[in-house]
């Protein structure tokens, strides 16, 4: 599963910095975190470098969960869609082969009969000869109309397979851009999205807002709950989020406790509101524990929101701008909504 493909030298200089990297943070040798540390050494990827090296400084440390997680969020989906590709690839290969044998038999059949009409064409044929020719030429024209019909249902036959396989594909992909625990889109998917918004800039201008949620004190409330019951509130907010949902929305997990909506058609105004409506929501949630009557402690989260300036802001700029904004509702206490204008 996991494919290195480095010369020996690296790979084992590589090694060597992994080893000395897994006994200093005790971490698991299992080929996920070995796969995981090479990425990370490799430096191909920063932005799954900067997100290992966050988890790393958390002070809830690194799992192989996390690590899972990691592999699905950066690099699984290379090995999904390239067995859709060889799939698809074997697919077009066998239907190249039939057209080329279908061409065969065409030609074979189309010679035969442009034969059959030269034959014809000569003087002096008796009725004998005339009935053979004709014969000749009806069954030819029997074998095309065979060879037609069953080029007909290849044809069928490999569409269905190929409708098949795409959707296959399209369930694969929208599981790879998820994130499992909350069902929002992921990490992947949130680049994928900021790129789209960025493009399509030029169509909603200045209505592209972002709102950045971070739950507070949620290692605290981890401490008191534990980390399952924790989960289950992550699962709770992002449910709560996904509610009033818009079309011009779309919500995504950005790592631990943040999720970040990017929105369409969204004045400033409109996104602090929204942003307001699901503090709101979050804050006076009754949440009881599973199978007992006990309340737990009330959730809040804080709010960065930011608007996007054609022209100006790239994905990192854009994103940052929100989260100083967040930043500063930590700051003035927690359990608010921070825009830029009350910077
Ligand atoms: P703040 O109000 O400043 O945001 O404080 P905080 O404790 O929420 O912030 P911090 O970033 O220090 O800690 C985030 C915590 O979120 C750390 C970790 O325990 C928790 N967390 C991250 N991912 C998960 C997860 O998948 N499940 C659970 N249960 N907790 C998670
Ligand atoms: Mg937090
Ligand atoms: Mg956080």
């Amino acid at each position: 599963m996991y494919r290195i493909q480095d010369s020996p030298e690296v790979a084992w200089r590589l090694f060597q910095y992994i080893k000395a990297s897994f006994e200093e943070k005790d971490i698991n040798p299992i080929p996920l975190n070995y796969y995981l540390w090479y990425q990370y050494y490799k430096g191909d990827n920063p932005q799954f470098r900067e997100e290992l090296d966050q988890v790393l400084k958390d002070d809830m440390g690194y799992n192989d969960r996390i690590g899972r997680r990691l592999y699905n969020d950066y690099f699984a989906v290379d090995s999904t869609t390239s067995e859709f590709d060889k799939a698809f690839r074997r697919l077009v290969n066998l239907m190249v082969q039939k057209i080329n044998s279908w061409n065969d038999k065409l030609d074979s059949h189309t010679k035969q009969l442009e034969y059959s009409t030269e034959e014809l064409k000569k003087d002096n044929l008796d009725v004998h000869q005339v009935k053979e020719i004709t014969s000749n030429v009806l069954s030819t024209a029997t074998s095309m109309q065979e060879t037609n019909q069953m080029f007909q249902k290849h044809m069928l036959e490999s569409s269905e397979e190929i409708k098949k396989l795409r959707q296959q594909l399209l369930a694969v992909q929208s599981q790879v851009l998820q994130d499992e625990l909350t069902e929002v889109g992921n990490r992947k998917a949130y680049n994928m999205a900021m790129e789209e918004m960025l493009q399509d800039v030029a169509e909603f201008g200045s209505g592209c807002c972002m709102i950045i949620a971070d739950i507070d004190h949620f290692k605290n409330f981890n401490d008191t709950y534990g980390h399952l019951i924790g989960d289950s509130v992550l699962r709770y907010f992002a449910k709560l989020i996904r509610r009033n949902q818009s079309k011009n929305e779309d919500i995504f997990r950005y790592g631990g406790e943040e999720f970040v909506l990017l929105l369409r058609n969204f004045s400033l105004d409109e996104a602090v509101k929204r942003a307001q409506e699901i503090r709101k929501q979050i804050s006076s949630a009754h949440l009881k524990l599973k199978n007992s009557d006990q309340e737990i402690n009330t959730i809040t989260a804080s709010f960065g929101v930011a608007q996007l300036r054609p022209n100006l802001d790239d994905a990192e700029s854009f994103f940052n701008r929100a989260d100083k904004s967040l930043y500063k509702a930590k700051k003035d206490g927690r359990n608010r909504v921070v825009c830029e204008i009350s910077l």
